[in-house]
């Protein structure tokens, strides 16, 4: 198919079926953070119709609209016509770094991953005090969040594991570098290859993370076809929902869908079963499952637009403050830690992982 940029080649059809009829404005987490029509899907669809026309050219201005999007696929649930929102936007934003227009903390991430195993560029990674084996029967893969930023709920995890005395072991893993593919750069190979190697040595049966994007990028990515090949790939959800914890807690507890975890890959229920085990009082949002508020991190927008990432964060933490809940539960490292840096009534409502809340309720029965 003819076209000027690879996003034309690829979703022109897609791009024409948009009907402008703004279904999108309603659910999209960067119009609800700027009320800026322009940063809603619909305003980056008819944007890049006018490139396709050729009224506008990709250049630095788009930069705005284009990487303001944390990819969370509510615009692609809600559209009546199709649109495959994220999917167009991370095809136009590896056009613009082609033609050498991209955000610079985007542009950061992909030089750090160039020269280091994390997105964080740090040297060295938490071993937890945990043995690594040579034999093993799960590998649990942590992820740069959980290994960096939010260690204290990794910790929480492994305990957890050891506690229902799982056969498991860490590895010496890098970044999956899924996330180079969402803000306008391709997987890093070599840091794939080193986690295909790193992880297949230990010939488990089982890979499992915490990290829905992880999870997503194992169980997608071309490049990481060889893993899937020769081991089955859990998200830690599926792995413990046939667990019994003999452990239930009084508190109002509610739930947030990661949208890696939700709508990019269709895991609702496996985190409901294993919270409904531990918490009578579970109530949900809202706004839950398909129809769940992005927590505003994905996509890049944490680094590149903090204040509008946290605007997006308050307005879950809201939600969650709204229904009464004392614990809010989530999925994903990322998550975690976006919504624990709102300062919102942070006395009000504690905000966890599962595995880390599971863990605290078993050590407080010991
Ligand atoms: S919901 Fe779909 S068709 Fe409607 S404006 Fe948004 S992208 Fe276009
Ligand atoms: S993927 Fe999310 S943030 Fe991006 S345009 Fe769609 S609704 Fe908005």
């Amino acid at each position: 198919m003819k076209g000027k940029y690879d996003f034309e080649r690829r979703f022109r059809e897609q791009i024409l079926q948009c009907s402008r009829c703004g279904f999108c404005q309603a659910v999209c987490p960067v119009y609800g953070a700027t009320l800026r029509p322009a940063l809603n899907a619909r305003g980056k669809i008819l944007l890049l119709k006018e490139v396709m026309d050729g009224k506008i050219e990709l250049s630095d201005e788009l930069i705005e609209t284009l990487f303001q999007c944390t990819t969370c696929a509510s615009c692609e649930v809600n559209c009546p016509s199709g649109v495959n929102v994220p999917e167009i936007i991370k095809q136009a934003r590896k056009d613009m770094v082609n033609i050498g227009s991209c955000h610079p903390a985007f542009k950061g991430m992909n030089e750090v991953l160039q020269r280091h195993t994390n997105i964080y560029g740090e040297d060295e990674a938490e071993d937890f005090d945990r043995e690594k084996k040579e034999k093993a029967e799960v590998v649990f893969f942590v992820g740069c969040v959980g290994l960096y930023r939010e260690d204290e709920a990794t910790e929480a995890t492994l305990d957890l594991l050891d506690r229902l005395g799982v056969d498991y072991t860490l590895v010496d893993e890098v970044c999956c570098s899924g996330v180079l593919e969402d803000v306008g750069y391709k997987i890093n190979e070599d840091l794939v290859k080193r986690n295909t190697e790193t992880i297949l040595s230990i010939d488990a049966k089982k890979l499992v993370t915490e990290c829905p994007y992880c999870w997503r990028t194992f169980t997608s990515v071309p490049q990481y076809d060889e893993l899937r090949r020769n081991i089955e790939i859990l998200h830690i959800t599926q792995f413990l929902k046939d667990f019994d914890f003999g452990v239930k807690t009084e508190k109002l507890v509610t739930y947030h869908d990661p949208c890696d975890l939700g709508r990019h890959c269709g895991i609702y229920e496996e985190p409901r079963e294993i919270i409904k085990k531990i918490a009578p009082n579970f109530v949900e949002m809202p706004h839950n499952r398909e129809n769940s508020l992005c927590c505003g991190a994905g996509g890049g927008v944490r680094g590149a637009y903090p204040k509008n990432s946290l605007a997006m964060a308050r307005r879950r933490l809201q939600e969650a403050l709204d229904m009464g809940a004392d614990v809010l539960l989530t999925e994903c490292n990322s998550c975690v830690h976006n919504l624990s840096q709102v300062k919102l009534r942070k006395d009000r409502i504690r905000i966890y992982n599962t595995t880390q809340f599971i863990n605290e309720l078993m050590e407080e029965m010991e």
